[in-house]
């Protein structure tokens, strides 16, 4: 017989790959997914960038490198925080990760016992979820309102759970919900941690991808007690498969990071690393950002125009400024897979809402993504899913 840990999930336990797979089928319009329009991918301009490094760096390029990530890029990070975060660091603040979602697998790793309590916002990034939970994280769900983590919620949550070890927040634009957290929470965020000693990972994936409204600092930016860690990554605004993350934090965690990432993957991809460098020297990263946000942002005011037309009355979705997903939520529904099962059937699919809850799924609730949604199917999509909405609130 094979003999899992205990950290291996159970058989049946993907629900969102079974989704995916559903939705897979090219008859089905689905906004299930979660990737970034590959049509913006700077290919040529990489090639570029990739030729100048085998030229200039080729050996260092296919060489072990150092676990804390090659000293050029964390340079550019520690510049690039700064000067949109307003975050203050040094490069021994700074580790490169094979993505941010090793961060996310590391700090588990460093932070959580089996029992341990982690807070969440509820409903998050069902990866970090599933990740605390394989090192037996006990969740302590902290609610949502229409801005995001409610601080005052926070508050009560840390004072009847003084042992917890970690706060994950997503700051900006959320997965999955698209909220953002508006500047005065992130400081009593920061206020909080420092407070009752938490550990807070911020993980701020999006933020780059603003098309409407203030850029609001990162919560790092308000932390004088080194209670945040602050992650982020190249996967949305340059390309999610050179697998380029980083976490930035005191050097003293960093350091215990490090070693943990050694007996993971020694370090990160040295060519994607060096490629990214060059790809910096020689591009206007920031135009490029620009016109990832002004796609998405087309077609995020295409769906809130599709779904004021075709949904029908009752249904909430949130309107985000930035990012790549928005969250609704259909009032009468009790049961959300049943609801999926509906609209596959009108060959639409969307993710529904339940794994991304730590505590008591909100039922009616689902996620839909746009920044892979080609323009001309939103429409379409959305009038599909507004007949099964239709037929399931007149059920
Ligand atoms: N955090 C959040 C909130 C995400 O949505 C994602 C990607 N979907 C990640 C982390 C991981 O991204 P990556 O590993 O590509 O950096």
């Amino acid at each position: 017989m094979v003999q899992f840990s205990k950290r291996v999930p159970a058989d049946g336990t993907d629900a969102v790959g079974a989704i995916l797979a559903a939705a897979a089928d090219p008859s089905v319009i689905s906004f299930a997914g979660g990737l970034p329009a590959p049509e913006l991918f700077p290919v040529a301009e990489m090639k570029k960038a990739v030729d100048t490094v085998f030229d200039e760096h080729g050996r260092e390029a296919m060489q072990y490198g150092a676990s804390r990530g090659v000293t050029e890029l964390r340079e550019l990070i520690t510049k690039r925080v700064k000067e949109r975060e307003g975050i203050d660091s040094k490069v021994e603040n700074v580790m490169v990760t094979t993505g941010s979602e090793q961060v996310l697998d590391l700090v588990g790793k460093a932070f959580i016992d089996e029992g341990d309590e982690v807070l969440v916002e509820d409903p998050t990034y069902l990866c970090a979820l599933d990740v605390y939970r394989s090192y037996g994280a006990k969740f302590v769900s902290v609610p949502q309102d229409d801005q995001g983590l409610r601080v005052d919620a926070l508050e009560e949550a840390l004072k009847n759970h003084p042992k917890a070890k970690l706060l994950y927040t997503v700051s900006n634009f959320q997965n999955p919900t698209g909220k953002t957290m508006p500047v005065d929470r992130r400081k009593k965020v920061a206020e909080l941690a420092a407070k009752y000693d938490v550990m807070v990972l911020e993980d701020n994936p999006y933020g780059d991808i603003r098309f409407e409204g203030e850029h609001v600092p990162a919560i790092k930016a308000f932390d004088t007690t080194d209670h945040v860690l602050y992650m982020s990554t190249f996967s949305k605004i340059l390309a999610p498969g050179f697998r380029l993350g980083w976490v930035l934090g005191d050097p003293k965690v960093i350091d215990k990071l490090t070693v943990l990432k050694q007996s993971t993957d020694l370090h990160t991809d040295q060519l994607a690393q060096w490629a990214v460098v060059e790809f910096f020297a020689q591009n206007d990263i920031n135009k490029h950002v620009d016109q990832i946000s002004a796609l998405y942002g087309k077609r995020k005011d295409l769906m809130i125009e599709g779904m004021k037309k075709y949904f029908p009355e009752g249904v909430k979705y949130t309107n985000p400024e930035g990012g790549m997903f928005l969250w609704v939520k259909v009032p009468g529904v009790t049961d959300t897979v049943e609801l999926f099962k509906k609209c596959l059937k009108e060959k639409v699919a969307f993710v529904p809402g339940d794994p991304f809850f730590a505590g008591k799924p909100e039922p009616g609730t689902f996620r839909l993504n746009y920044s892979n949604m080609q323009e001309d199917k939103i429409e379409e999509g959305l009038k599909r899913l507004g007949k099964a909405l239709s037929d399931a609130v007149n059920e």
